[in-house]
């Protein structure tokens, strides 16, 4: 016999979806006005229920209330799935929903939109762009990324990890702190907490595993207090290295400050050279057609100019070839600085002198936080998606997916017939 046209319809459906018993496509209604397609699926009532957690065969208690799964479009429309899933009793677990093969248990959306949805979260610069592509609510959107994250998270191997660095990001334009602990050889972020004291810094520690924790050989940060003391007290054995991106960013600073004391100074006597030109004092190139002028800058008897020497002499000291040398070349460079009338430069100086033992262990373990500087331009995009900012949650959230480096897709149903 002939099956109707609505069984073709429906069976053309269950094989789309890849659907094998006792699960079947039972209708499949048109909502041509709304552009929506609902798919029903049902359960075979004869056939037997699996608990959930134990995969032990059960008795069937009853079915759940109807519920609606997003899948992927039927061409222009949009597509639910609708089903009531049967509940088995199980005698150690109790009654529980059994799992269905078309979605992740809790998910309102099936594996296959989930898995499109996070690639395209991956592709898209704001939630918002995403939400208007797959038509969801920022919301949903949100519970994708943080479903993703988890997932990953559960996946990830925190063995093997030799080196990390602790580092502060700012959050919420600026108006506090959160701190970032990197994966340094396997460039990526492991973990986001609030704040960035000392409690701060601890939690980041914990999320390594005891084990693992001890594997530490070496931790990068900067010269606050806050970091070293949470690393002596959750991986004492890791060596502290202070991060020569910190230490170039406080000489930048000294000089800075330095002409801009000196700017006053001569500008209240009618002097303008030092106008204009903070910039060339910053950038470690000066830019071609300011070369000339520069050069004529560093011939005039300037405070800035010294200290602008002692910052660029400063970058010598990372590339001596041990920790003997780099004694030998800090020694140095401090003497010459604290006969100098430079103020803010020598605060620098003793900053660094108080701090050696841990600056010169960069000889041996050459780390930074360059990488976390990389993973800034992401996180600025993350932030100009001003909505993501409710809740650290969220940021969290984000940070781990775009620079966690983790297996973000759910595991896709094989198609029938590849078995
Ligand atoms: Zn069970």
């Amino acid at each position: 016999m002939k099956p109707s046209k609505d069984e073709t319809v429906v069976a053309h459906y269950g094989k789309l979806l890849g659907l094998e018993a006792p699960w079947r496509v039972h209708a499949a209604q048109l909502d041509l006005l709304r552009g929506r397609v609902e798919l029903e699926v049902a359960w075979d009532e004869g056939a037997a229920v699996v608990c959930p957690e134990c995969r032990k065969e059960c008795a069937r208690h009853d079915h759940a209330p109807e519920r609606e799964w997003r899948h992927l479009n039927v061409m222009q429309f949009l597509t639910v799935i609708k089903a009531r899933v049967p509940r088995c009793r199980c005698p150690e677990h109790g009654v529980k929903t059994v799992r269905t093969p078309w979605a992740e248990p809790g998910s309102h959306f099936t594996l296959h939109f989930e898995a499109f949805a996070v690639q395209l979260i991956g592709a898209c610069r704001s939630l918002t762009q995403v939400a208007e592509l797959l038509e969801l609510d920022w919301d949903g959107v949100q519970r994708l990324v943080e479903r993703a994250v988890t997932r990953g998270l559960a996946r990830r191997s925190l063995a093997d990890i030799r080196w990390v660095g602790l580092d502060e990001k700012s959050f919420l334009r600026g108006q506090s702190y959160i701190s970032v602990m990197n994966d340094i050889a396997g460039a990526r972020v492991l973990e986001v907490v609030p704040d960035r004291d000392q409690a701060a810094g601890e939690a980041l520690w914990q999320v390594l595993p005891a084990a693992a924790r001890k594997k530490v050989e070496a931790a990068a940060m900067d010269m606050s207090g806050s970091y070293v003391a949470a690393t002596r007290a959750q991986a004492p054995q890791a060596a502290i290295v202070h991060d020569k991106f910190h230490v170039a960013k406080m000489l930048n600073e000294a000089v800075d400050q330095t002409r801009r004391a000196e700017h006053a100074r001569l500008q209240a006597a009618g002097d303008d050279t030092l106008s204009g030109t903070r910039y060339l004092w910053l950038h470690g190139l000066v830019p071609e057609k300011k070369q000339a002028s520069f050069a004529e800058l560093l011939e005039i008897n300037l405070q800035t100019a010294k200290a602008w020497c002692y910052k660029e002499q400063f970058i010598e000291f990372w590339a001596q070839p041990d920790a003997a040398h780099g004694a030998q070349f800090f020694a140095d460079w401090h003497r010459s600085v604290v006969r100098t009338r430079l103020t803010r430069v020598k605060a620098v100086a003793k900053t660094l002198k108080k701090h050696l033992t841990n600056l010169l262990t960069y000889f041996v373990y050459p780390i930074t936080n360059a990488i976390s500087e990389g993973f800034n331009s992401k996180i600025q995009a993350i932030k100009s998606d001003a909505r993501g900012f409710r809740r650290f949650a969220n940021y969290r959230a984000r940070i781990l997916f775009h620079c966690g480096k983790l297996s973000l897709l759910p595991n896709l149903p094989r198609p029938s017939g590849c078995h």
